[in-house]
């Protein structure tokens, strides 16, 4: 009716149905959670491109780390970049020291303990980032090697101390936790790896006099409980808050002056081309948190890999360094956003199916290479997904490579008629995403 004359949203106000579109703002564009990933699959940022086109709206995209596709079409001309050159307040970013821990032994380097105990004293507040939760990523029995892994998925089970539990983090599988191996009854089950449960016990224990909090998906499940964390932190009720990726997001704390930056690794070594541009656009954002105020920032990022250039260029708050490097490797390699993908992936409760299916599909795409696509298009796989299992569904995947989008999507639409005899009645479905955010 033309009543409504700002709509703020999620990504799904893409779709409101407003008369008189004049301007779509999407902040923070790079952010991978404006991809729907289930039933209708959309990219909003990508939708507000195509929607302020066609109603010849103005699209103003924001971001301190853009996506290496928008930079890339800002590079090009396509769109026309606006430079903030300074931060807001004209506030001086933080001074990030990058520690290689390889040499150090136990959670924290000597370094971040002196800052944080140095910031108890001083009644300044502090943030410490860690992208795990629970308090043992796994548990290994060191007699016969056993871990306890999820049977629906293919991830280790991680142990949750709060209740003794072993939790699976994708399909939500649990168990309590057993005092004895299974396999062979050895009494030494050894806890490994950590999570943000584990850290704040660690701190409670280095800084008994200091208030501490977590904040993660595990202490956040009750109604308001997030708010209250916020609010507690925000009116200085709390030294040190440890969380995970939702400490990180948009937040404003005047109040907290260091940042530490337990593991920086965690999303480097995913195996998914986007994952250097992950772990550059997190760090950045994580160090972001420090010296909003009155006192400037200081951040310490730990990691076994220090001379990364996503780490190094995060030290620098150094964006088109990244960047230039980023760059290059996507064209080295012909990722994007020098070439679109698509992603076919097959799942289903047969391993054995699957798996068949999937060596038809590579079969079906070679020969529709052979038949004219080898012009443009490029195939890598099939193989099973790096999560083969997922909530007790076996998964292999197949990417299509090619510049052209329009002969991708007929090679799609040809593949996926050719594969309905695949699926049909076997208990395997066929996915298909365009432009993927992710390829785990
Ligand atoms: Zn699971
Ligand atoms: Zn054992």
């Amino acid at each position: 009716k033309g009543e409504v004359s700002i709509v703020i949203g999620a990504r799904s106000a893409i779709f409101a149905p407003l008369q008189r579109l004049g301007i779509i703002i999407v902040d923070e564009e790079h952010d991978p959670s404006y991809k729907q990933e289930e039933k209708l699959k959309y990219h909003a940022r990508d939708l507000a491109v195509v929607r302020a086109k066609q109603v010849e709206a103005t699209l103003l995209l924001g971001s301190a780390t853009p996506s290496l596709e928008s930079y890339y079409n800002a590079e090009k001309g396509r769109f026309r970049l606006l430079h903030l050159p300074e931060r807001i307040e004209g506030k001086h970013l933080p001074r990030v020291d990058v520690l290689d821990i390889k040499k150090e032994s136990g959670l924290f380097s000597e370094k971040m303990k002196t800052a944080l105990q140095k910031n108890i004293e001083e009644k300044k507040q502090s943030l410490l980032f860690l992208n795990r939760r629970g308090f043992a990523s796994f548990i290994l029995c060191p007699d016969c090697g056993f871990t306890f892994k999820c049977p629906n998925c293919s991830v280790t089970l991680t142990y949750h101390l709060r209740d003794r539990s072993l939790q699976c983090h994708y399909c939500d599988y649990r168990i309590q936790a057993p005092a004895d191996c299974p396999q062979c009854q050895g009494h030494q089950l050894r806890r490994m790896g950590i999570g943000t449960e584990r850290l704040e016990e660690e701190i409670r224990t280095l800084f008994p006099g200091a208030h501490v909090e977590r904040m993660d998906r595990d202490t956040t499940t009750r109604k308001q409980s997030h708010h209250h964390i916020l609010k507690r932190f925000e009116s200085g009720h709390i030294d040190i808050l440890v969380g995970t990726q939702m400490i990180v997001k948009g937040h404003d704390f005047p109040k907290v002056t260091f940042v530490g930056v337990i593991s920086a690794d965690t999303s480097l070594h995913f195996p998914d081309f986007r994952s250097s541009e992950r772990t550059f656009q997190l760090l950045t954002q994580v160090a972001g948190r420090a010296g909003r105020g009155e006192s400037p920032g200081e951040v310490i990022v730990q990691t076994y890999n220090p001379d990364h250039y996503s780490i190094q260029r995060a030290k620098e708050h150094d964006f088109s360094g990244f960047y230039r490097e980023e760059i290059q490797f996507r064209k080295d390699l012909e990722y994007p956003p020098f070439s679109r993908l698509i992603n076919f992936r097959l799942s289903g409760n047969s391993e054995k199916r699957t798996k068949s299916a999937a060596e038809e599909m590579g079969k079906i795409g070679q020969a529709l290479l052979k038949k004219g696509y080898g012009k443009g298009i490029e195939i890598l796989g099939p193989s099973a997904a790096p999560f083969a299992k997922v909530r007790g569904k076996f998964r292999w995947q197949m990417l299509a490579k090619g510049k052209s989008s329009r002969f991708l999507h007929q090679f799609a639409l040809d593949l996926a008629a050719r594969m309905e005899e695949q699926t049909k009645g076997r208990g395997i479905s066929l996915d298909i995403d365009v432009d993927p955010v992710s390829i785990l």
